[in-house]
């Protein structure tokens, strides 16, 4: 095992010497440990206390980087990027002095200058009372895997980096068969989200989840168990509320079942109260009769006929009332179509002044205006409606210093647990009829309409 074919290391002779006399006073260990160490894929040297290399294995040269003949007689430090203070320096010291073996990695130089990476063990070998310390020294290189090693620690740091930066959160979420929710990770974004800091959520997701409002926290119980049986990608919009703040938040993930019964998610959650306050602009907009600011007739078909459903799901009958201002196109004529518009702004806000915010009050044509009473009954309907048509009747506008008043005529129907909007509209506007033919600023009720008397003024 020995190299010994160049004269002119020094000291060869005092190494030579050594190693006869451990070989020989272990021949038959060393036969088989020899063998060994023959073919180990990697360097095995026999050092001294001081970290002189006696001997090396035949594949030293290969595995080094150094040929034999050069290291021979040298300290082991020598092969370390850093001879006086690296981790062959170290590793020796701990093993002579503790006796004992050390293990770990080692950062090396090849003759050519090439840095190479090396697991090292340090191993001191028994020793009879009054024998010379020696130590087993072997290195593997682990160069290559070091080096995908490092390589995939960077391309984590930088795409975790790349997550940390987006704009939004990378979630994973759990749910145990049990349908405990546990978040496995959360990307730093959670911060500017949700004002959190994303190991708090991970610790326990009820620091995230108990900020969202109420019944989206039970759309979200819904949507998940949905998600969980199907498989289907999961999707919810959301609201959490930051102290005084609520944020609109989008969720979109994608599930998968795991073999134990869990299910996991992998998504996103983006902020999205911008859109959602555009969205509720638009809507109102959409909504809403640009001249008297209240309902336009678009939405008063459609939330009155969400009113008359829900009414029908309790058996209960909703009051419905069409409005007609009295001899408008005069005072369109005699005052001008600006005062007109004026009338038109202040009847209305007098009207919605006499209802609750949640009853319906539309703008359904140019002076022709719509009621729907939620949660009232014929009775009490023809009590607000007339307090209504009393309410324009004081009304006084104050149009260029000229005094004007208007009146209003009012027809009232019922829209029956079983009946349509349509239908008791086409009722009130027949009652509305009357009321003009009647002489106008009055309240006339549709036929069937469950009340003793037929006008009020
Ligand atoms: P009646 O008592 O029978 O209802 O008489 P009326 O004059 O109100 O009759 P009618 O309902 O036929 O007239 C409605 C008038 O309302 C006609 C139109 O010039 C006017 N009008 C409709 N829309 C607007 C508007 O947006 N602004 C103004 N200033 N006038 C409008
Ligand atoms: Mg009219
Ligand atoms: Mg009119």
């Amino acid at each position: 095992m020995i190299d010994a074919g160049n004269p002119g290391t020094v000291g060869m002779g005092r190494i030579r010497d050594h190693w006869r006399h451990w070989v020989s006073s272990r021949r038959q260990r060393a036969s088989l440990a020899g063998s060994l160490l023959d073919g180990f894929p990697g360097v095995a040297m026999l050092v001294d206390a001081d970290g002189v290399i006696l001997c090396v294995n035949p594949g030293f040269e290969r595995y080094s980087g150094h040929p034999s003949y050069t290291m021979l007689g040298r300290r082991v430090t020598c092969l370390d990027v850093d001879p006086l203070h690296g981790d062959i320096a170290r590793a020796l010291a701990h093993s002579v002095t503790r006796r004992g073996a050390w293990r770990g990695g080692l950062t090396c130089r090849r003759a050519d200058g090439q840095v190479t990476h090396q697991q090292g063990v340090f191993q001191p070998l028994e020793t009879r009372p009054g024998e010379p310390l020696r130590l087993l020294i072997t290195l593997q290189d682990i160069t290559v895997l070091h080096r995908s090693a490092v390589d995939d620690h960077d391309r984590l740091t930088a795409l975790q980096g790349t997550v940390d930066r987006l704009p939004g959160v990378v979630f994973q979420l759990r749910q145990s068969a049990r349908g405990d929710l546990e978040f496995r990770y959360l990307s730093a974004g959670l911060q500017a989200l949700a004002g959190l800091p994303s190991r708090e959520a991970v610790k326990s997701a009820e620091t995230l989840l108990g900020r969202l409002h109420e019944d989206d926290r039970q759309r979200l119980d819904t949507t998940l168990a949905q998600s969980a049986v199907s498989l289907a990608p999961w999707s919810l919009e959301f609201r959490l509320s930051l102290g005084d703040e609520v944020r609109w938040i989008e969720g979109r993930a994608t599930p998968r079942r795991q073999r134990d019964g869990d299910t996991r998610w992998d998504g996103v959650l983006l902020d999205i109260t911008a859109r959602k306050d555009e969205e509720q602009r638009t809507q109102k907009l959409v909504r809403t009769d640009m001249l008297t600011g209240v309902l336009n007739r678009r939405a008063f078909f459609d939330y009155g006929e969400a009113v008359r459903a829900l009414a029908a799901r309790h058996g209960r009958a909703v009051p419905l009332a069409m409005l007609d201002i009295d001899h408008f196109k005069q005072l369109n004529d005699t005052h001008g179509h600006a005062a007109g518009d004026l009338a038109l702004q202040a009847f209305a806000t007098a009207c919605r002044d006499c209802l609750r915010p949640y009853d319906l009050f539309a703008r359904i044509g140019g002076e022709e205006f719509a009621v729907m009473l939620v949660d009232t009954s014929p009775e009490e309907a023809r009590g607000v409606l007339d307090r209504l048509r009393a309410a324009v009747q004081a009304l006084e506008l104050d149009v260029q210093g000229e005094r004007l008043r208007v009146t209003v005529s009012l027809g009232l129907a019922v829209i029956p647990p079983q009946g349509s909007l349509d239908f008791a509209l086409s009722q009130a506007d027949a009652a509305l009829y009357r009321a003009k033919r009647e002489g106008r600023n009055r309240l006339v009720s549709a036929p069937g309409y469950p009340e003793p008397h037929e006008h009020v003024r």
